[in-house]
Order: structure tokens, then C-alpha cells, then sequence
């Protein structure tokens, strides 16, 4: 069985994955492989913080690795918070922080255009790959609704009624970023075996 470390500390999105990898690739966790350093995120691009995550991990250990660095995109905003998404109202901030800043930022902005990048970078037999996944929408007035994590609650994804914070996690997966981006790399993944 091949095995292929995911580069992230959080259980979530290990999870997620696991259900989604076929069998014959076997998904470690940085814990796995008993790397506890925090891997510096200091790029200037989404696919540059991506890369940066999964050579980390490749350059100590040989393995084959991918990771995700994931960002919002506001029109009006020109692009912010975009790679900054994480520490958008600073560094230890909640997601509660970030989402009254972006409010406030867009205080009488009328064309609320944005959209959520992920990609996801794969070191596998020694090249490289790039996954992106997107998905466009508006950001909403006010937040709206109690699931998910992060700017979900006021992101309302094109040709839909509910916020991302307001609908099933499986639809949700369906249509975000995050899921493009993760069927592309397992499409990947498959063509491999
Ligand atoms: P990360 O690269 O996956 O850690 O994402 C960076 C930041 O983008 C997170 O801290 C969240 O605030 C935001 N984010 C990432 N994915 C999502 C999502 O699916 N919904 C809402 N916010 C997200």
C-alpha cells in the first residue's frame, strides 16, 4: 500500500480525506511521522504556501506528501484578505475577528463579489503537482447561519439560497473549493495506482 503524508495538523480535514482517498493509498498524518514543528507559511501566493508545506515535509523525510493552503478572494477588496486569511484581523485572531472585519471593510460596498481559492500541492515520486479548486459567490450583509468554520457564514456561493454556514456539509463538500480541489488530487491519485 502507498502511503502519502497529508501535511496538516488538523483532524478534520484528515478525516474527510480518508474517506474520500482510494484504498490503495494509505494517508499519514504529520503526527504519524512524528514531525511536530510548525511548517512556516511565508509565501506570498495560496500555491506558493502550499508547495512550501509539502516540500517541508519532503525534503526531511523523502515521502510522498501534499498539503492545502486555502483563501478568500474579495473583488472590492482587491484580493484581500486572500493568502492572509487565516490572520485577517491579526495573528491570534478568531474566525468571529475575521468575519466582523471583513464586514467592516465591505461597510457600503455594493458589488460584494468574492471567491474561495484552495490548492493543493503533491511532491509525488520526486515532481511536483499543482490542484486548484475554486468556487464564486457574493459575500453576504450580515452572517447567516451556525455550520462550518471560518468566513462560511458570510460567504453565499453563486446559484445557491443557503450560506455555506447554512448548508448540509455534504453539499457543502460538493461545491466548495476544498472538494475541487480534493477530487482533482484523487482523480490524480487514481490514473497512479
Ligand atoms: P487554510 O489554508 O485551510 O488553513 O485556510 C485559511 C483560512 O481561510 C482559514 O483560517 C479560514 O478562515 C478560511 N477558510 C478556509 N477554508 C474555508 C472554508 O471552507 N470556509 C470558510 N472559510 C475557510
Amino acid at each position: 500500500m502507498k502511503e502519502i503524508v497529508f501535511a496538516t495538523n488538523n483532524n478534520h480535514k484528515l478525516a474527510e480525506i480518508r474517506q474520500m482517498i482510494p484504498e490503495e493509498f494509505r494517508i499519514i498524518s504529520l503526527a504519524d511521522i512524528g514531525l511536530t514543528d510548525e511548517i512556516p507559511e511565508t509565501a506570498e501566493t495560496i500555491s506558493g504556501n502550499a508547495l512550501l508545506k509539502a516540500r517541508y515535509v519532503y525534503e526531511r523525510y523523502g515521502k510522498d506528501c501534499f498539503a492545502d493552503d486555502t483563501g478568500l478572494e474579495v473583488l472590492a477588496l482587491n484580493g484581500a484578505p486572500g493568502v492572509y486569511s487565516a490572520r485577517y484581523a491579526g495573528l491570534s485572531c478568531s474566525y468571529a475577528d475575521n468575519v466582523n472585519k471583513l464586514l467592516k471593510e465591505m461597510n457600503g460596498v455594493v458589488d460584494r463579489k468574492a471567491k474561495f481559492i484552495t490548492v493543493i500541492a503533491l511532491v509525488f515520486n520526486g515532481t511536483e503537482y499543482l490542484f486548484e479548486g475554486t468556487v464564486s459567490g457574493q459575500i453576504t450583509l450580515q452572517p447567516v447561519g451556525t455550520s462550518g468554520f471560518g468566513y462560511d457564514p458570510v460567504f453565499l456561493p453563486d446559484f445557491q439560497k443557503l450560506t455555506f454556514a447554512e448548508m448540509h456539509p455534504a453539499l457543502k463538500n460538493e461545491i466548495s473549493h476544498r472538494g475541487k480541489a480534493v477530487q482533482q488530487l484523487i482523480a490524480f491519485l487514481r490514473k497512479e495506482q
